[in-house]
């Protein structure tokens, strides 16, 4: 999201890499202030007594907390099996709940080298890849990725059976604006995320 020129004063609603942020008063809080990842977003719980000026000097400093703390977590783009694995376990969980259980991956991990997909997914082998520019999105948007994904393991092309079993989940329609969103913001060089093919896929596109 591009931030109005002169609006520099305000607080920040997006973190540097365009998740959104936000800002929780707190009338039990007296002195502490946290950060925290909550569905894709970057909660900052501030004191309800804090001045919209207090309020912008901690959210700011937080937010270079919150980065510092993820670039330690990802640094020199190690593979973080623990990540593998939730994101399987949840995945499995996704099935059950969308698909009957039927779509049953035999393994499900981030990738970092997608450019233009946010998943795929390989019917013949059972695996499915998301990209890690997903990390930051919310979770009502991975989780459309991943059910589109499993899905595939039991239709391969994009015909009316494959989104009947898509729009099991609730979101889809949400998730694949906010997806052509992101795709459009990102081909006409709105900062987003880097996308150095640079062309704007539709949601349809996201898997093979
Ligand atoms: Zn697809």
């Amino acid at each position: 999201m591009a931030r109005r020129p002169g609006s520099d004063a305000d607080v920040p609603h997006t973190t540097d890499d365009g998740a959104p942020v936000v800002v929780r008063r707190s009338a039990r809080r007296r002195r502490t202030v946290a950060a925290f990842w909550e569905d894709g977003s970057a909660v900052i719980a501030i004191p309800a007594s804090f001045t919209k000026s207090q309020e912008r000097e901690w959210v700011r400093r937080m937010l270079a907390k919150l980065k510092k703390q993820g670039e330690r977590q990802t640094g020199s783009g190690r593979r973080r099996p623990a990540t593998d694995q939730a994101l399987a376990k949840h995945a499995e969980h996704l099935s059950q709940t969308y698909l009957g259980g039927r779509a049953v991956p035999s393994s499900v991990r981030w990738v970092s080298n997608q450019n233009s997909r946010w998943g795929s997914a390989t019917p013949a082998d059972g695996t499915i890849r998301l990209s890690n520019k997903l990390q930051r999105m919310p979770q009502w948007v991975i989780d459309y990725v991943l059910v589109h994904e499993l899905a595939h393991l039991l239709v391969a092309g994009h015909n009316a059976q494959f989104w009947k079993l898509v729009e099991a989940y609730p979101e889809t329609q949400r998730a694949k604006a906010f997806l052509e969103g992101v795709a459009f913001a990102t081909s006409r060089g709105i900062p987003t995320e880097p996308d150095p093919e640079g062309h704007g896929d539709s949601a349809a596109d996201i898997a093979d």
